[in-house]
């Protein structure tokens, strides 16, 4: 079933690592608030949506009025099935436990906290604004609150942890009523603080190696604590995985409203203005606000392989050639036959990554997609 995205693009400030579309200024947050009602109103009507996600920036940023608001408007728009996941992104000094425990009573069922680390050392590298004992009151307060379906999000790869902090975090984060974690590789990405730093010189770059230990031991632990590696970068207690997500790596059609969201057809692909000011203009005056993609067969294909990759499950050989045809199925097997066999697994008709093959993923998935020019069809 399809999901909705709502993007929320106001932060308290700027993480040094972070290059999602966000402002420090809230001043027109309740003003965004509005235009993104417009936007629901003015949506092309979607089957029954089984998630509602909340993302930002920094969601948590919204009252519950606010919240309240938004959630009415897809309601009043949408076909909502009745086992809807309504997730909200959060960053731990905002999970107050009466915030938390109204955010419970309006139908928000599961909650993702920003976490990253419990070190306040790292935690001010990264540029967050929270500590470490905030991070612990977060979970703890949400589980008061009601919330079962808690998720954590961690960073690794930073050159201040040594291997056993990381393990010590790693034991912390599950030793909380947690079901989720997603835990992410510090990434250098253009035109951020860190980037700008590191051609400085002012910090160390990411050491692969470093992060590749770490994620091995991540992928332990989790697995000690009855976590299932479901997706390259998510955990979670066998029934906990994120609706919403899976929806994404499984290739569901989902509708993104907000500055800078993306929605996703099947065959098309669209994404707002990444402008909160030039957003709420275009949805006060009732323009158009997006720009769209027609995702030729070579495009779908990709997309499909890329996400699947990512997965437990992989590739699924009969949807392959379902959706794609015999001749993009034969294309797919011809470039594994390129990949040494330690890599992957066929298992039920379905190609998964191995443990061995996993901190390769880029380059495997690189050797398996179409390239657009390639005249092999
Ligand atoms: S990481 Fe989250 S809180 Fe930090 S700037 Fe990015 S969106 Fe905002």
């Amino acid at each position: 079933m399809p999901g909705i995205y709502i993007h929320i693009p106001f932060c308290k400030k700027k993480c040094i690592y972070c290059n999602f579309y966000s402002v420090v200024n809230t001043k027109q947050i309740e003003e965004y608030v509005e235009a993104v009602i417009v936007e629901t109103w003015r949506a092309e009507p979607l089957q029954k949506v089984n998630t509602i996600y909340f993302g930002g920036g920094t969601p948590s940023l919204l009252s519950v009025n606010s919240i309240q608001k938004l959630l009415y408007a897809i309601y009043e728009k949408f076909d909502v099935d009745t086992e809807v996941e309504i997730t909200i992104e959060a960053n731990p000094e905002q999970c107050m436990m009466e915030y938390l425990a109204t955010l419970r009573k309006i139908g928000i069922n599961r909650i993702s906290v920003g976490i990253q680390s419990f070190n306040d050392e790292i935690l001010q590298y990264l540029g967050r604004t929270h500590t470490g004992i905030d991070a612990l009151c977060a979970i703890e307060n949400a589980h008061k609150a009601g919330f079962d379906n808690i998720s954590a999000d961690l960073i690794y790869g930073i050159y201040l942890r040594s291997l056993q902090d990381w393990k010590n975090e790693l034991r912390t984060v599950f030793s909380l009523p947690v079901k989720h974690l997603s835990a992410y590789s510090l990434t250098v990405e253009e035109n951020t603080l860190l980037h700008k730093k590191i051609s400085q010189h002012k910090t160390l770059n990411i050491n692969e190696k470093q992060a590749l230990q770490e994620m091995k031991v991540l992928i332990k632990e989790a697995e000690k604590n009855g976590f299932e590696h479901y997706e390259v970068s998510n955990f979670s207690i066998p029934s906990f995985r994120s609706k919403h997500n899976s929806n994404y790596w499984n290739g569901t059609p989902y509708l993104g409203f907000g500055a800078s969201a993306h929605s996703f057809t099947g065959n098309t692909r669209s994404w707002n203005i990444a402008n909160v000011e030039k957003y709420i203009k275009t949805k006060q005056k009732n323009e158009p606000c997006f720009e769209i993609e027609i995702l030729t067969p070579e495009n779908q294909y990709n997309e499909y392989v890329l996400l699947r990759l990512r997965t437990k499950e992989g590739v699924d050989l009969k949807h392959l050639e379902e959706q794609f045809g015999a001749k993009k199925r034969e294309y797919f097997f011809q470039q594994l036959q390129k990949i040494s066999s330690q890599y992957f697994i066929i298992e039920s008709d379905k190609v998964s990554i191995t443990k061995v093959g996993l901190p390769l993923l880029d380059f495997i998935t690189e050797k398996l997609l179409f390239s657009i020019i390639s005249d092999y069809l």
